[in-house]
């Protein structure tokens, strides 16, 4: 082929660009569909992400991909493994092959099938009807398999699955990593169930109010607001159009207002790491995040490690008082600190607290694998989860509603996913240590409001780089260690004596 290297590279950026344009036209709507869309939108939503997913298929298996990528290959534009070119031709040369193995039908079986089975969940929470997501739950893991196998693999289809996730992280490396967790987590949980706790703080907040404070904090944390915005939605979540269009879903309740600033502070986290990306990288994979795991690292410190600190709260404490004087008047800055960090053994995955929550993910690690195994058919689940529940985490749900019906992923598809949430946990404590092994102790900047020091740290140090590393060499490169969850379970030792 007559083209040289460097409009080979050309041409093969500008068709990742407009790759990633079209997909993002799918995360549009989706967004649209969690935040907007009536209930009666949900075929043709389903038929138009459908379509959208075939054509991103169709241009992603683009056999031009494969004529560029031979021809930069061989050339000296990669010759350096951590420039831009070297980076792009790597990730798109691993997007290529895995998206060229899936035939169009899975892609947009999966995508409808995902779709309408989503609506057919969020009745069957609400009805407490398992029985009527059970065969939806069966395709899905069916299709999940045929992904797999279609993508390949040298262990077990769940590495297939995880590695659309978490690149470079193998089953066994993830089960290694969970079970010193689980060892180290146990019996803190256990001397914890030993306590009751009454500290709650059950009062009347004004949601106006609530989304007031939040817009304050974001801007505090120098969340940029001209390039994203905030909504409310039943689930929440962040998602990014592009560079300058970060959307943010919150969900506020009248009597709970704690679990909204840490779920604002966790999607801000998600946020800062989408806007932190080098805009002029848009579109190509040193433009885009590691991984999920490292997402959910950012969004996890911003939420705990920032959010739970004593010098956010000195910060802001006197700011929540002034907005729900009411509600908060008579409660002292401590009692506040001792309700926001009650440990709790709970069913609830999204109202865990720090220290339970892994015990969440592992229990979901281990029943996916078993589904995607076919060691658990999907009529089995709601006994197996109870089982589970039981066992790590000595409670029992009343319901399925309470069980293996509160989460949406699986009904998403997004089998192999889970792992990412307690991976985040885990980055997360090795990152904010190396941040303050070389900023200092952030506590005093936090309680005097400046967030800016950590920002711009983990915006140069992690955001910048988009995929130049795969999540364990940042790991490696902030800490001198591999991924490992001694820092997590020093910080959660130190934040909650038993
Ligand atoms: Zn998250």
């Amino acid at each position: 082929m007559s083209i040289n290297p460097e409009q080979a590279y050309k041409e093969l950026i500008r068709l990742a660009r407009e790759e990633t344009l079209l997909s993002s036209c799918a995360d549009l709507l989706e967004w649209d569909e969690e935040v907007f869309m009536p209930a009666g939108g949900v075929k043709q939503r389903a038929e138009q992400l459908a379509l959208l997913a075939g054509l991103s298929h169709d241009r992603a298996t683009d056999p031009r991909y494969d004529e560029l990528l031979s021809v930069l290959e061989s050339s000296s534009l990669v010759s350096d493994p951590e420039s831009p070119a070297a980076v792009n031709v790597r990730e798109l040369r691993r997007g290529f092959d895995r998206e060229r193995r899936m035939p169009r039908r899975l892609v947009e079986e999966s995508a409808r099938v995902t779709s309408l089975a989503q609506k057919i969940w969020a009745t069957a929470r609400r009805k407490n009807d398992y029985k009527t997501f059970a065969p939806w739950l069966e395709r899905i893991i069916a299709l999940a398999r045929e992904e797999a196998d279609a993508a390949g693999h040298n262990g077990t289809r769940y590495d297939a699955l995880l590695d659309d996730y978490e690149p470079g992280v193998t089953t066994e490396q993830l089960s290694q990593l969970f079970a010193r967790l689980t060892a180290d987590l146990t019996p803190l949980v256990a001397a914890f169930r030993e306590r009751s706790s009454n500290s709650r703080l059950k009062k009347r907040f004004p949601l106006d109010r609530q989304r007031a404070f939040s817009q304050g904090v974001a801007s505090t944390v120098d969340f940029d607001f001209e390039r994203a915005r905030f909504d409310t939605a039943q689930h929440p979540f962040c998602t990014s159009i592009g560079p300058g269009d970060v959307r943010i879903a919150l969900r506020f309740s009248g009597t709970d207002m704690t679990a909204g600033v840490f779920t604002l502070l966790h999607e801000i986290g998600h946020g800062l790491y989408d806007q932190g990306l080098d805009p002029a990288h848009y579109g190509t994979p040193m433009g885009e995040a590691v991984s999920l795991g490292l997402h959910e690292s950012q969004s996890r410190l911003w939420e705990n490690f920032v959010g739970r600190s004593v010098g956010f709260w000195k910060h802001f404490y006197p700011v929540l008082q002034s907005t729900f004087p009411t509600a908060l008047n008579k409660v002292s800055l401590d009692a506040f600190r001792q309700a926001i960090d009650r440990v709790e053994p709970g069913p609830i995955r999204v109202d865990a607290d720090e220290v339970t929550y892994n015990l969440h993910i592992i229990i979901r690690f281990e029943l996916e694998r078993a589904l995607l195994a076919g060691d658990l058919v999907p009529a089995d689940l709601p006994g197996a989860w109870r089982e589970l529940y039981h066992r790590y985490l000595g409670v029992t749900p009343d319901d399925d509603r309470s069980g293996c019906l509160q989460d949406a992923h699986w009904a998403e598809g997004l089998i192999g996913y889970f792992p990412a949430y307690a991976l985040g946990n885990i980055y997360a404590a090795q990152i904010f240590d190396a941040a303050e092994r070389e900023l200092g102790t952030l506590d005093d900047a936090f309680a005097a409001g400046d967030f800016g020091g950590l920002r711009s740290w983990l915006a140069e140090n992690i955001h910048r780089h988009g995929m130049r590393f795969r999540s364990h060499q940042i790991i490696e490169r902030l800490t001198g260690k591999a991924p490992d969850s001694s820092a997590l379970i020093e910080h959660l030792s130190r934040r909650y004596p038993v």
